[in-house]
């Protein structure tokens, strides 16, 4: 009689064990295919370093805000993605999406750089750009060939601007090249006199120039290779990305990206 009761007992709970995993696996594809669209209940996270305005940056309230914001969160709507806003180092910006931390780059990187397209894949370009010098008012300094090799310059990590520092410090055209995580960082460098320049995308330079002519001027032309900067989401999520390229053409195509320009380059 006890050996039935066992025997009952033992095959009831192989049949619940049975029963659960079964529901275990249903769950594990929805979580595959929720990766898939990013994340929990489908929204997609987008990673961008925002020190960088007029692309991003933060307001008073810790708010993420600029261009590439608001062009983002209009390719979103239309295109009917969810997405968040994640603020992280610029050289974190392609590991976040190589280990699904992240789904989306917008951070006015620049697609043609190095081997970055080899790692993500970018779409396509939403605004063109260079690299400029940028010095203190009373710098006699006429442009980056004029840098001589007692000198410090500075830029943000990862970045075109700071592989350049590192290599011009590797050339030893220059004293040391000074790579830091925030562009803000790189200015606060420049008024103490840490460094004698910061090589910085011209449009960032120009939003810092707007609130700081008084201590601060751009010498010489711009150099270095021109810049494409474009959105990049996870290599082979081709259907992310051919959403956000529709997306994009079509704020072109309503004059909402003219709008945007006007708005944040003005
Ligand atoms: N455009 C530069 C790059 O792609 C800098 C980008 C940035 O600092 N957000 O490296």
């Amino acid at each position: 009689m006890k050996n039935t009761l066992k025997t009952m007992l033992a095959l009831m709970l192989g049949i619940m064990m049975v029963f659960a995993m079964t529901a275990c696996g249903g769950s594990s594809d929805s979580g595959d295919s929720e990766a898939a669209e990013g994340g929990e209940g489908g929204t997609l996270k987008v990673v961008t370093e925002a020190t960088f305005a007029p692309f991003e940056s933060t307001d008073e309230e810790g708010n993420i805000i600029g261009f590439d914001v608001d062009m983002m969160n209009a390719i979103a709507e239309s295109q009917g993605l969810t997405i968040e806003w994640v603020n992280m180092e610029f050289d974190s910006l392609i590991p976040a999406l190589q280990s699904n931390q992240g789904d989306i780059i917008c951070a006015g990187m620049n697609k043609l750089a190095g081997d970055r397209a080899e790692k993500v894949d970018f779409g396509d370009t939403y605004f063109e750009s260079d690299l400029m010098l940028l010095v203190k008012s009373d710098s006699d300094l006429t442009g980056i060939d004029a840098v001589t090799s007692d000198m410090k310059l500075a830029s943000q990590i990862g970045t075109t601007g700071g592989d350049m520092v590192q290599q011009m410090k590797e050339e030893g055209k220059i004293a040391d090249g000074v790579v830091l995580n925030q562009w803000t960082d790189c200015y606060l460098q420049l008024q103490n006199g840490d460094v004698q320049g910061v090589i910085v995308d011209k449009p960032v330079g120009e939003a810092y120039l707007n609130a700081h002519s008084d201590i601060a001027k751009f010498v010489g032309d711009s150099f270095g290779e021109h810049e494409e900067f474009a959105f990049a989401v996870q290599k082979g999520n081709t259907e992310l990305l051919d959403k956000l390229n529709a997306g994009l053409a079509e704020l072109k195509e309503n004059g909402t990206y003219e709008e945007l320009v006007a708005k944040w380059f003005s």
